[in-house]
């Protein structure tokens, strides 16, 4: 697959360090041949994602809180400047108050129910619309979702009902940007230790669980989400749109607990 992307140019939002799936999705893509621009929030992560930016030889292409807008509208504006157009956008980027990530969802509060919808599903959109003007015609779009918004998962909570909607403008992008070939995708990704992750209530219990029961007996890599972000921005996928694509150990397909998974 090397080659595979040659020619192509995208940025990619949401890498906090090495660990961060945004960081195998923008790996896979260089490995696959597109210039990589990328953006980072706040000048404590700048230091982290310098030296990552420099190993792929990528454009930092702005500092970027999506709760500014102006932030979002100075970094298209910057990858304009330096390239004129891009091919693809991954949008790998969630929060809410870690105290709200554990007990009940009925105890969200209404401040952090806007604010993770505000950062985790209304960023998207905003990001399209400004990746709109600059992006040539066939271009894909990526964001990264988990089974939490399908299904109730322990302490996911405001993160699940955040994630449900945050598929439903996978697809009323699609429809929107559908006329120009632009394709807008979700890659619903297993459980994997990052640092968002780490904010989940017995999070390590989520990963055994996912180990044990699922079909392929173990937990997913940002290198695995990586390479199937590349099939899902490249060329390889122009036929699929408003599509929420499982990388998770086909974790997804099962009903009931494994025969012969151990206790945790
Ligand atoms: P991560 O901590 O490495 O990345 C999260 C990113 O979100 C960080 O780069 C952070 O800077 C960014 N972010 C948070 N608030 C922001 C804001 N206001 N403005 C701009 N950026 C902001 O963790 P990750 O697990 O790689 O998360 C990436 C995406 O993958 C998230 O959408 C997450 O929900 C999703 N996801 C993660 C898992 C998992 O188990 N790790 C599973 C499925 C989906």
């Amino acid at each position: 697959w090397s080659g595979l992307m040659a020619g192509k140019r995208g940025v990619i939002m949401g890498v906090a360090n090495n660990r961060s799936i945004a960081w195998g999705i923008a790996k896979a893509c260089r490995e696959a041949g597109a210039e990589i621009a990328l953006t980072w929030q706040g000048d404590a992560l700048k230091k982290r994602v310098e030296p990552l930016a420099a190993e792929l030889d990528a454009l930092m292409a702005g500092d970027c809180d999506v709760t500014d807008l102006a932030s979002i509208d100075a970094v298209f504006e910057n990858i304009e400047k330096a390239w004129g157009k891009i091919d693809f956008v991954v949008h790998a980027i969630a929060f809410s108050d870690k105290d709200e990530l554990t007990g009940r969802y009925i105890d969200t509060s209404r401040e952090n129910f806007a604010r993770s919808m505000d950062i985790s599903v209304y960023s998207f959109t905003a990001v399209a619309k400004r990746a709109e003007r600059i992006m040539n015609d066939g271009g894909s779009l990526m964001t990264l979702t988990y089974y939490g918004a399908e299904k109730v998962m322990p302490h996911y909570n405001v993160m699940g009902v955040a994630k449900a909607a945050l598929e439903a403008s996978v697809r009323y992008l699609a429809v929107d940007m559908g006329a120009r070939g632009i394709r807008v995708n979700a890659i619903s990704a297993g459980p994997i230790k990052t640092l968002a992750a780490s904010g989940i209530g017995d999070f390590r219990y989520i990963l055994k669980w996912n180990e044990y029961n699922s079909p392929l007996k173990r937990t997913v890599t940002t290198d695995e989400v990586g390479r199937s972000g590349v099939y899902l921005l490249s060329d390889l996928s122009t036929g699929v749109t408003g599509e929420v694509h499982h990388v998770d150990s086909g974790y997804h397909t099962v009903g009931m607990k494994a025969v012969d998974a151990p206790d945790i």
